[in-house]
């Protein structure tokens, strides 16, 4: 960290005047916010990393197939015909997101991204094994070139690298079955070249992400941050410093404010921000400077909490109200949401038909009738094999007696997430037309016996 140079709210702190990097060292930091920070991340790797290894129902606990445009999520299978549901879905977190930065401000970046659980909870705290806490990472840096410097470097890196692959290939099992994955990773590069180039894509952009580009990707890339201030108000619990307290600020039992000016919460923060300056866009909640200040508050024997949690109106020594307009209308959107996806979750069946569009005429002479094709779409959103039955549904009655149907697949068996295109015909004697009708054919699941109908046209000169 540049020691002339203090973190400010009119440039960024990780940004040189020149526009090169100011590289940050955060220095290690213990208490309270650290050992749940700890639990929290422990237990979101272990999520993380091993939901593409779970299996529910002989599916992926969370899986993404593309190709496939399919999903398995905890047990439920959507497909592209389930896209709206989806959208409530990622409506659902967005609006849960928004509920929680209303309450606890950036709790979700500090606690819970995967940017900052990884970066923190796994290649910092390498790096601070095999380089040394911050102040000899600093010392070394600026030193010349020795053995032991670098193959530290090289460990370093080879481990971040080593890491990086790791990472990157248990984010493609989100999207490739485990069994492939595993497989295209056994056989040769050439054997399985898109597996290949997305694995080594995404080991570099992880690399580059934890080696070098690290709280860059919280404060200039997430839109997240910006957002926070739309978000947030004067109840919002978020991590401040306590201005009335703390100042004026200034050396230990020469002032009468309790902040020291010792610039710990400065140096400890990952993103280099002084919280001392207010709530900013670069804060990502992590409560690293509360645990050092608290700490320096200990040794100065005066109460903690100079830094803490605590709502505009807390800090200004008001009382802080839960539930606040924004809040209600950000939980109201989320009940409706949820409302209407519980809704069409449970109208969801496990097939689907549609009615194509016919190539050509929609009517063709045929010995002396009128013949009309219609063509099913069926699709078997399910996982298991199914046995559909199609046939013209009670009402093709109108069309009269003379009317002939030939379904070439009357019965058709579907594995599971697969469709077939089912054709049939309508012959009607060409007296017997005179004007278009409608009427439905209907497709069974045998198993089940629930009903889909389609309304069709026959049609004529
Ligand atoms: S750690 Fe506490 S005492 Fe030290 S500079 Fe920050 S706010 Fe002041
Ligand atoms: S200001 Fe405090 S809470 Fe915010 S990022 Fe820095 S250390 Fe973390």
């Amino acid at each position: 960290m540049n020691k002339r140079r203090r973190p400010d709210l009119d440039t960024m702190y990780t940004i040189n005047e020149d526009g090169s990097r100011n590289f940050l060292h955060p220095a290690d930091v213990h208490g309270r916010w650290q050992v749940r920070k700890n639990l929290v991340w422990l237990t979101l790797l272990v999520v993380y990393l091993g939901l593409p290894f779970v299996r529910i129902g002989g599916y992926p606990a969370v899986h993404f197939n593309i190709g496939g445009r399919s999903a398995h999520l905890f047990g439920a299978t959507f497909t592209n015909q389930d896209f709206h549901l989806f959208f409530f879905l990622l409506l659902g977190f967005g609006l849960t997101l928004f509920v929680v930065t209303s309450l606890w401000g950036r709790v979700w970046c500090g606690f819970a991204c995967p940017q900052t659980v990884f970066m923190e909870g796994v290649f910092r705290r390498i790096e601070r094994w095999i380089e040394g806490e911050r102040v000899t990472r600093i010392r070394r840096n600026l030193g010349p070139m020795t053995g032991d410097k670098l193959g530290r470097k090289i460990l370093k890196h080879g481990v971040f690298l080593g890491l990086a692959w790791l990472f990157a290939h248990v984010f493609i099992a989100y999207f490739m079955p485990m069994e492939s994955l595993l497989d295209a990773v056994r056989r040769p590069p050439s054997e399985h070249m898109a597996a290949f180039v997305w694995g080594i894509a995404w080991t570099v952009v992880l690399y580059f992400d934890y080696a070098w580009f690290r709280e860059q990707t919280c404060t200039i890339i997430c839109p997240y941050g910006r957002l926070q201030s739309t978000l947030v108000d004067p109840d919002t619990v978020n991590i401040g410093y306590d201005e009335e307290r703390g100042e004026p600020r200034g050396a230990l039992n020469k002032t009468e404010g309790h902040c020291i000016d010792c610039l710990r919460c400065v140096q400890v923060c990952p993103t280099g921000i002084d919280i001392r300056n207010g709530l900013q866009m670069e804060c990502i909640g992590c409560a690293n400077c509360i645990d050092a200040c608290d700490e320096i508050m200990d040794k100065v024997d005066q109460p903690r909490g100079l830094i803490r949690y605590d709502s505009e109106k807390g800090f200004a020594g008001g009382k802080r109200h839960l539930l606040r307009g924004r809040l209600i209308i950000y939980l109201a959107a989320f009940a409706l949401g949820t409302a209407f996806f519980a809704w069409r979750a449970s109208e969801r069946t496990f097939f689907q038909v549609t009615s194509l569009r016919s190539q050509g005429l929609p009517f063709t002479f045929d010995a002396g009738g009128i013949r009309n094709l219609y063509t099913l779409h069926v699709q078997n959103k399910g996982d298991e094999v199914r046995t559909f039955l199609v046939a013209p549904g009670a009402d093709a009655a109108v069309l009269g007696d003379d009317v002939e149907f030939i379904i070439p697949q009357g019965r058709i068996r579907l594995e599971g997430l697969s469709d077939a295109r089912v054709p049939l015909f309508a012959t009607m004697p060409r007296e017997a037309y005179t004007a278009p009708v409608e009427f439905h054919i209907t497709v069974t699941d045998s198993a089940t016996g629930t009903v889909q109908r389609v309304q069709v046209r026959f049609r004529g000169p």
